[in-house]
């Protein structure tokens, strides 16, 4: 994944990438058809309840099986897409495909999350596409929880800030993705009402190491997040002595292969209609 480096102007590409141009270029044609060659597909990963375990959410991520390079990791070609501008068009695919999935197939409890890129973010009609795939869908505004990095405030902030507060006022709700990896500025947490800021898994791993650092920079997250009113997801959960440690530190949710990889959409239905028949057994 590309991070935005302090100045934002300058980004990390995976060396691959970085190291040939002409694989860049060739990766770069083969997105170009992606779209209408039926090439990317969204999975699922499920984000629970720290508590309850309970699946609160599913987040949409999206994988791009290639004819002609095969399976491309998004950390690899979401950058592409970024620096090409073809994120617009795939992002706009994303959120409907999302949006559908969820109504026509979830229970109403079960929420989605969607990444958006700063260059969708930053499109003026970025608003009106998820409105669009909202009410195409008719999934409930409160079922939508949009996520962002950072890097969004570090081009033209007060547009991303807006385009964000018009989603906000359909109802959707915003996280703040891999919170502590990017330009953070805690100014941000002031001027937007995020509901939920997502602390990244290199604080998860370092908090079930030991790390003392880790574990205050958690603590801090929480209790910040706590009286600013929001709550917090841990990413990137592998095992249950990190998914201890997490319930100990008091993070609202938990996401990470622990708890489930991101899978198929059909795996999720399946899931889902599993835990509905329990449900039905458990309350006959
Ligand atoms: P992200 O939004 O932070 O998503 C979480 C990433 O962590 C996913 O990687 C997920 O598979 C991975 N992950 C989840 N649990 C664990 C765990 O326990 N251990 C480890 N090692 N990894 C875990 P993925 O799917 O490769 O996506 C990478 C990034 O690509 C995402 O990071 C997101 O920034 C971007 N991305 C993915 N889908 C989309 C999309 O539809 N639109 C946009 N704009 N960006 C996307
Ligand atoms: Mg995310
Ligand atoms: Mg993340
Ligand atoms: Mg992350």
């Amino acid at each position: 994944r590309a991070k935005d480096e302090g100045g934002g102007t300058h980004r990390e590409y995976e060396p691959s990438l970085h190291a040939n141009a002409e694989e860049r270029r060739q990766l770069e044609h083969s997105l170009r058809h992606a779209l209408e060659r039926d090439e990317l597909v969204l999975h699922y990963q499920p984000v629970v309840d720290a508590r309850t375990e309970g699946v609160v959410s599913f987040e949409a991520l999206i994988r791009w099986n290639s004819a002609e390079h095969g399976f491309v990791s998004p950390g690899k070609f979401v950058p592409l897409a970024e620096d090409t501008r073809l994120i617009v068009p795939i992002g706009t695919w994303v959120m409907q495909q999302a949006c559908r999935e969820a109504a026509a197939h979830w229970p109403a409890n079960v929420r989605v999350n969607v990444n958006v890129s700063p260059e969708q973010l930053l499109e003026p009609d970025f608003v009106a596409t998820v409105v669009r795939a909202l009410s195409e869908s008719r999934l409930d505004p409160k079922r939508l929880e949009i996520e962002v990095t950072e890097s969004i405030f570090l081009r033209d902030a007060s547009v991303a800030r807006k385009a964000l507060e018009e989603c906000m006022a359909i109802g959707c709700s915003i996280a703040l993705d891999d919170f502590g990896t990017g330009y953070s500025s805690l100014g941000y947490l002031r001027k937007l009402k995020f509901s939920t800021i997502k602390v990244d898994r290199t604080f998860v791993q370092g908090a079930a190491q030991q790390s003392p650092e880790s574990i205050a920079i958690i603590r801090a997250v929480v209790a910040m997040a706590d009286s600013l009113g929001m709550t917090t997801t841990a990413e990137g959960v592998e095992n249950e002595e990190e998914a201890a440690m997490i319930r100990g530190l008091n993070c609202t949710k938990i996401q990470g292969f622990h708890f489930g990889r991101p899978m198929p959409a059909s795996d999720v239905r399946a899931i889902l209609s599993r835990q509905a028949e329990e449900w039905r057994l458990k309350s006959a």
